[in-house]
């Protein structure tokens, strides 16, 4: 007799998000025991990577690595190496030292400023990942020059997400998804029956609507948008994420999502695609493969939106697929590019948030 399905379900705050877990087996006590470990690693880390922690190994980086070599741990090098090639082949878009620009614009800590132009342009001198020096025989980190410091908010989650499903694979677990809250996720094999596990995206001015659903078997999907973190003043609204090329908040983008074969690559470029636009993102994806991305951009009447959907070679490889409704289907001969499709549903999840119904 074949024992029945048994979906597992649970939920750990870490790196100021709410993480999740859901996985499919037949075992209920394994599964929490495998929830537990991925938990366990989500907190570790957090303890190595978090900037809030003055004793974390990224703290230390930060304050000793333009007076010194420091020799990094095996899998932050890796990671480290991995954003710093993030932020050469994005020109900067995503750029791993935006920390000081984050503090100058009181994202650390504080509750929102807007420095004057003349400190931005300080404040920049201090920022670019030419500065940062790794190297790859003695597995060290050097700054050359006073003032740098990592920021690992734009990969980190996403990175993550990826390591906790290494630990879901190594138990043999293979239906399960793992979600860094509205930031990045991974969706594992399927639900039972089902031909991806559902996401529904929410609505840029709404996290009650859904603004597109997409099934995603073995992908991972991540968002940075304009209603994540922000801060007001006056009529203006200031989001988190900032352009490393003028030192300021980037402006005319509510979200971009993108979808990939791993969480940190998707969380890293998520950020760089909402700062580089449409435009300089069909070229950044002219070079590269396996990738897509969906925009939502502002439109000139109220609270309506614009999308964008934008694919790479290798796409239709990468295990997404958009439910197609009639108006997406009339659009769908302009190859690359489809704008302004509605896809209506039921569904009320925010951003990265799912729903496994079957298909
Ligand atoms: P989320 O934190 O919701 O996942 P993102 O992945 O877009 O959103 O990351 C945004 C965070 O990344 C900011 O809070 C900040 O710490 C950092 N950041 C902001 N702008 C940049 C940038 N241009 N490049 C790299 N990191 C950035
Ligand atoms: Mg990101």
């Amino acid at each position: 007799m074949r024992a029945a399905i048994t979906r597992y379900e649970a939920a750990h705050q870490a790196m100021g998000t709410e993480f999740t877990l859901v996985a499919y087996g037949d075992d209920p006590q394994y599964l929490t025991a495998v929830g537990n470990e991925v938990f366990d690693e989500i907190d570790r880390l957090e303890g190595q990577m978090s900037i809030y922690k003055p004793k974390s190994e990224l703290s230390v980086i930060n304050r000793t690595a333009a007076s010194r070599s420091v020799c990094v741990e095996p899998k932050l090098f890796e990671l480290l190496v991995n954003a710093v090639d993030h932020s050469q082949s994005t020109g900067g878009a995503f750029d791993v030292t935006a920390g000081p620009l984050m503090k100058a614009w009181g994202f650390f800590r504080g509750k929102g400023r807007v420095p004057s132009n003349s400190e931005i342009a300080q404040v920049l001198r201090r920022v670019g990942s030419r500065h940062v020096h790794l190297n790859r025989a003695e597995r060290t980190i050097r700054f050359d020059m006073e003032g740098l410091e990592l920021d690992l908010g734009a990969i980190g989650k996403g990175y993550a997400v990826d390591r906790a499903v290494d630990i879901v694979r190594r138990y043999g677990v293979t239906r399960a998804l793992v979600s860094s809250g509205t930031s990045s996720l991974y969706a594992l094999g399927a639900p039972p029956g089902a031909r991806g596990w559902s996401i529904s995206l929410r609505n840029p001015y709404s996290s009650e609507k859904a603004a597109n659903i997409v099934y995603l078997r073995n992908c991972s999907l991540s968002t940075s948008g304009n209603y994540e973190k922000f801060f007001k003043l006056g009529t203006k609204t200031y989001a988190h994420i900032l352009n490393p090329s003028t030192g300021k908040p980037v402006e005319n983008m509510l979200a971009a999502i993108v979808l990939a074969p791993s969480a940190c690559d998707a969380d890293a470029l998520s950020t760089a695609f909402y700062v580089m636009g449409v435009e300089r993102t069909r070229e950044y994806l002219a070079t590269h493969r396996d990738l897509m991305a969906l925009f939502y951009l502002p439109s000139s009447t109220g609270r309506k939106f614009r999308r964008a959907i934008l694919r790479s070679d290798g796409s239709s490889r990468i295990g997404a697929f958009f439910p197609r409704t009639p108006e997406r289907k009339r659009k769908s001969t302009r190859k690359g590019t489809s704008t302004g499709a509605s896809a209506r549903s039921s569904a009320r999840y925010a951003t990265a948030r799912w729903d496994d119904r079957s298909l």
